[in-house]
């Protein structure tokens, strides 16, 4: 009888252990846009501060995973790191739409709970990731525009409204000046979208409960009209994540959503065993490009793998693996 208690015990106190103990290590995978970044036109001034921005968009992120954050928070604060750094197409330093101003849209998924939140055409407000969360936890809603969005900020504590200008900067400011150029020369600009466009940040993360949470943001496409919306802010284009696979994508988003890339990769994953490097292959090397378009995406799974291709020819990106070694790229051949 006695043996029989002190068992008991010992398979008591081992499931606490269990449960007190992370289920699964840590990974972290971020990227800063996929597009035309040819290594001639990148000199190392630049390389090395946007090397240093993605290294503190993981270290922000990594800091709540070291410390038994949720995946969920990781992605919020690697997301809003890269929001905060004028080098990216996202927040401060988003590209400019035709009338000169910027229109920004984000979002946001937590994979074991599949609810997610996001924002589009927001103008004021200084980290759409922040608003796509409040969008999650604080609404019935999954997405916000406009106006809308604002009105519904206003409501939500921490979240920091600034002019529209404040997101201006001379090199988005040097590349609508080009867009719009191209488009009084050749017609064919204006729908030849192909490359011209890099920047949108976003980020993967698996937590030590074993959850996946996704988050993307974005100021679109350079020269963008008509309110124009593009994958970044759509729950299973842009951004996708479920218990055991998340996505963020980065590219000409009009194909990004006709094809549902982030959720036709975690989809290959789930129902066809696909390994996650051959699911995001698939879609990105081959499926998007078939139809005319480009970009390329980050995704994580449960197991910590991690996959960032792109048919371009760069993509900023960076990870965590779960074995603690990290690293920051660029190029192809980085
Ligand atoms: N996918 C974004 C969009 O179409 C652009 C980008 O990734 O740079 O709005």
């Amino acid at each position: 009888m006695r043996w029989l208690l002190l068992l008991l015990m010992a398979m008591l106190s081992m499931t606490a252990t269990a449960q007190d103990r992370p289920v699964s290590p840590t990974a972290l995978v971020i990227h800063g846009g996929a597009g035309v970044i040819e290594r001639a036109d990148l000199g190392a001034d630049d390389e090395r501060a946007i090397r240093a921005a993605l290294d503190a968009a993981l270290d922000a992120g990594q800091a709540v995973l070291a410390r038994g954050g949720s995946a969920l928070d990781a992605v919020e604060a690697a997301v809003v790191a890269l929001e905060e750094s004028p080098r990216f197409n996202a927040g401060k330093g988003a590209v400019y739409n035709a009338e000169g101003g910027h229109e920004l849209d984000a979002s946001v998924m937590e994979g074991h709970t599949r609810r997610a939140g996001a924002v589009a055409g927001v103008t004021t407000v200084r980290n759409p990731i922040r608003l796509a969360r409040a969008v999650m936890e604080h609404s019935p809603h999954v997405m916000l525009i406009g106006e809308g969005a604002e009105a519904f900020a206003d409501a939500q504590p921490g979240i920091e409204r600034v002019p529209n200008d404040w997101f201006d900067t001379e090199t988005r400011h040097e590349q609508l000046k080009k867009a719009q150029q191209r488009e009084r020369d050749q017609a064919q600009a204006a729908t030849d979208l192909k490359g011209k466009y890099f920047g949108t940040v976003g980020a993967v993360a698996l937590d030590a409960q074993g959850h996946i949470a996704t988050a993307t943001s974005t100021g679109g496409m350079t020269n963008k009209k008509w309110g124009r919306v593009g994958d970044s802010p759509i729950v299973g284009a842009g951004t996708w994540a479920d218990d055991r696979c998340g996505v963020s994508g980065t590219g000409w988003g009009e194909f990004f959503i006709r094809n549902a890339v982030a959720h036709d990769i975690c989809a290959r994953v789930a129902y066809r065993g696909d390994t996650l490097q051959a699911a995001a292959d698939e879609v990105i090397m081959k499926v998007v490009p078939e139809l005319g378009g480009d970009g390329g995406a980050i995704a994580l799974d449960r197991d910590g793998n991690i996959a960032m291709p792109f048919n371009t020819s760069g993509m900023y990106r960076g990870w965590v693996k779960p074995d603690g070694s990290r690293g920051t790229a660029i190029f192809r051949e980085d």
